[in-house]
């Protein structure tokens, strides 16, 4: 009888245990973390993504769901899970059900959520869209901001060449460029310059590396040379334009020598207030 109950009493809680659990969470697998207004994308760390994620795992549920105004929610493989900053809930909507976490952890996942908006970087030029034949000559920029005072609108560029056979075969062959000079260029027709630099283009100095995926795509470009530039005040005269960074030179080993465009890049901008906005996308 003892064992009869004993095994009854183990397939009830085999059954029990079965009933009561859910899936558990799991971060989609493309996407994770939008806001509720205008979908964007939330991004973040893989470990402050997996603090949510034990953290919904480890909740315990409430057999409702709040009646919050849920400014996030989550793209989970199996659950839509919304969450609301300002009271710390969160609702299982695929499973009617809500969980509010601590204070503490609602001020963590809030630094979380954010903290995307100080992390927002400006970059373009590190990972081409598509792999050009070598040598070629490469042009990026790069900001921890996205926001300037106009008369501080101050970014990191980065240029130089990837030679593949090496800067002697390059020199000797196919690219010379003895002498260089940097520009801002609008499409108003406006030329800044920069500066001139007397040093070879095609040098260690000015090289860089590529790294390859396994279908020999680009997915980075590495360069030896950056430096930080402000660019003019003057440049922005319009309310927005676009803006290219340009490597002028002159190519010796071509067979009519002429001052061209080396290598170069744009990006948009926008003036509101005395502040300007840079953006590699057009900017409404
Ligand atoms: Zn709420």
């Amino acid at each position: 009888m003892k064992k009869i109950f004993a095994l009854l009493l183990t397939c009830l809680l085999c059954l029990s245990v079965v009933g009561c659990s859910e899936k558990p969470y799991q971060a989609a697998w493309d996407g994770f973390c939008y806001t509720s207004a205008e979908h964007h994308a939330v991004e973040m760390e893989s470990e402050d993504r997996k603090y949510i994620i034990d953290l919904l795992n480890k909740a315990v549920w409430e057999t409702n769901i709040e009646d919050c105004e849920c400014d996030f929610y989550f793209s989970l493989q199996r659950q839509r899970v919304e969450y609301h900053s300002e009271c710390g809930t969160f609702n299982d909507i695929t499973n009617s059900k809500s969980t509010k976490v601590a204070e503490e952890q609602r001020i963590k996942i809030n630094s979380i959520l954010s903290l995307d908006a100080s992390k927002e970087k400006l970059e373009d030029g590190f990972k081409p869209s598509n792999s050009a034949e070598a040598p070629s000559l490469y042009c990026a920029y790069r900001s921890d901001k996205t926001e300037f005072p106009i008369d501080d609108v101050t970014l990191d560029f980065y240029y130089g060449g990837y030679y593949y056979q090496g800067v002697e075969y390059e020199l000797e062959n196919t690219h010379d460029i003895p002498s260089f000079e940097l520009y801002f260029q609008d499409d108003y027709g406006g030329k800044f310059f920069i500066k001139r630099v007397e040093e070879n283009f095609v040098s260690e100095k000015y090289s860089c590396n590529v790294v390859y995926d396994d279908n020999w795509n680009i997915t980075e470009v590495k360069f030896n040379h950056s430096e930080t530039i402000t660019i003019p005040r003057e440049i922005f005269a319009e309310e927005s334009g676009l803006i290219y960074f340009s490597v002028f030179g002159t190519n010796q080993k071509e067979v009519e020598p002429q001052v061209k465009v080396i290598t170069g890049i744009g990006f948009y901008y926008k003036v509101v207030d005395g502040k300007v906005t840079l953006s590699k996308q057009p900017i409404n």
